[in-house]
């Protein structure tokens, strides 16, 4: 055992210290595509754990990469090389008391999504960040990517989630922003830097987060369209006649409703005539005294009428809609059983994105001919989760997919959007970043990167090449 596993195992003992085959689930990317042997996983119990590990780690020059519940999709939960050391915040899972009065409470980094939604719903409260992966992914990493998800659209991405912060920084110290307030202009707005890190600035220990009142009313509907450029006319319909109650509004694509069927038997087609594009859309209201099926019915009258929407059904059983739901929440599912696949998370202004998904269905089909394409994600947000499967009977993309994802991420921001809308950079985009985020925007990165972390210990290869590389100017 080499004398920093030994210090590690000695801070941590037996529960927390994981070395040799027992890191085995630790070690590998949610996609499988990244991650070295690191030389052991720390599963630290608490706050002062972690910064002791922080500090032993630095002390022998050896990283540090932070991890939550592993299903980052851009590799940056796990080591690069094998001199490294991952922190897995699963043994920090406490979740404080509600605070209903203040809209707050206060958890634990390695808290599981799906069991804070579960901890809050007797109390009449909810954490409104709904993604695909939630019965895995933890506080710390939806901190740690600036997690988007399906109702960003009404409550904003992570960062609009999160009140207050503990952090352990890279030298070990540990900085107390448990603050349970929106309104904190006190300087730079420290806790919104950590959004969106991915680890590469501290390891969050806690968090002081908003909560909203749960819904009392819930309408929804999944209607068929005869394409993308009527899905973004009825998005702008639908935000005009539901206003605020509008709190999802996500859109899958044909070939993805045929994966999903087809790798998932329990699931079923709703509707009575296919479309090109479907739409889930759902209303919520914290008042019971508002009709939202009215509202929702007269918006898909219209939508009829207007010929944007062909067919639609409105859920009428809590079972129907939690089927709507896993219609459009098992769409990464249902592509990873096919197979080979690659996957791009763009964001164009909301407006643009029949444009967008025209214009990179000629780019992809004429570098591919045949590559089968799935757009989904978050219209209303113009978040496009744009994947490709390969075509029928190849198994792979003859070599394009480095040029293909260099074209679409072009497109993007030529239209005013992002390379990387929800998923953050990790080791898998930090080139795109290179090649398409200005001189000053990277240098003011490095900056920061070299400012909190100049020994360039936490998670060294995410987000940035280096901390030792400062963009100098020609
Ligand atoms: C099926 C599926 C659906 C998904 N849908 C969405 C979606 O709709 N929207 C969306 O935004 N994402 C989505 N994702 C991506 C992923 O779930 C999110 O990025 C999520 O926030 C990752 O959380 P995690 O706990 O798994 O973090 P990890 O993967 O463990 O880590 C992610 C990043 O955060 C850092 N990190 C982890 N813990 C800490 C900590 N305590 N302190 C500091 N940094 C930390 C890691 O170093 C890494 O850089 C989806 C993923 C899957 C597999």
């Amino acid at each position: 055992m080499s004398d920093l596993a030994a210090a590690l195992s000695r801070i941590l003992g037996a529960k927390g210290w994981l070395s040799g085959h027992d890191t085995k689930p630790y070690t590998r990317d949610w996609l499988n595509r990244y991650g070295v042997e690191p030389l052991g996983v720390a599963r630290p119990a608490d706050t002062g754990e972690v910064a002791e590990v922080v500090r032993t780690c630095g002390k022998a020059g050896v990283a540090v990469v932070p991890q939550g519940g592993n299903t980052g999709l851009c590799g940056a939960a796990v080591a690069g090389s094998p001199n490294a050391v991952i922190v897995s915040l699963s043994r920090m899972t406490a979740i404080g008391k509600p605070e209903a009065d203040s809209g707050s409470i206060l958890v634990e980094a390695g808290a599981v999504l799906a069991t804070l939604h579960e901890v809050l719903e007797p109390h009449g409260l909810i954490f409104p960040m709904h993604l695909g992966a939630e019965g895995s992914t933890r506080i710390g990493g939806l901190i740690g990517t600036n997690a988007g998800g399906s109702h960003a659209l009404r409550y904003g991405m992570m960062q609009d989630l999160v009140l207050g912060l503990e952090v352990v920084l890279p030298d070990g110290a540990v900085w107390n922003g448990l603050r349970a307030v929106q309104k904190d202009n006190a300087g730079y707005q420290l806790r919104k830097l950590f959004c969106g890190a991915e680890g590469t600035l501290g390891i969050v220990t806690r968090a002081v987060l908003k909560l909203h009142p749960a819904p009392r009313q819930r309408a929804t509907a999944l209607l068929a369209l005869p394409d993308h450029a009527a899905a973004v006319a009825y998005g702008t319909l639908l935000r005009r006649e539901a206003g605020e109650f509008l709190s999802g509004l996500e859109f899958f694509a044909d070939l993805g409703v045929e994966l999903v069927l087809k790798h998932l038997p329990d699931l079923a087609f709703p509707l009575d005539s296919p479309g090109a594009v479907y739409l889930l859309v759902e209303l919520t209201s914290g008042s019971p005294r508002v009709r939202l099926d009215d509202v929702l019915t007269f918006a898909l009258e219209q939508g009829m009428e207007q010929g944007l929407v062909t067919d639609g059904a409105l859920a009428m059983s809590d079972a129907q809609r939690a089927h709507f739901w896993r219609l459009r929440e098992e769409q990464p599912e249902g592509q990873r059983l096919e197979g080979e696949q690659l996957k791009h998370d763009i964001s164009v202004p909301p407006g643009k994105l029949a444009e967008f998904i025209a214009a990179a269905e000629r780019i992809c089909t004429s570098l591919l001919p045949g590559v089968r394409i799935n757009p989904f994600g978050h219209l209303g947000d113009g978040n496009i989760h744009y994947n490709l499967t390969p075509p029928e009977g190849a198994t792979g993309f003859g070599g394009k997919a480095g040029e293909i994802g260099r074209a679409l991420a072009v497109l993007a921001t030529d239209m005013g959007g992002s390379f990387a809308a929800e998923h953050g950079l990790g080791r898998a985009k930090i080139t795109l970043a290179e090649q398409h985020r200005s001189p000053i925007e990277r240098d003011l990165m490095a900056r920061l990167k070299a400012a909190l972390d100049p020994s360039g210990i936490m998670n060294p290869g995410v987000l940035l090449y280096g901390h030792r590389q400062r963009i100098t100017f020609e």
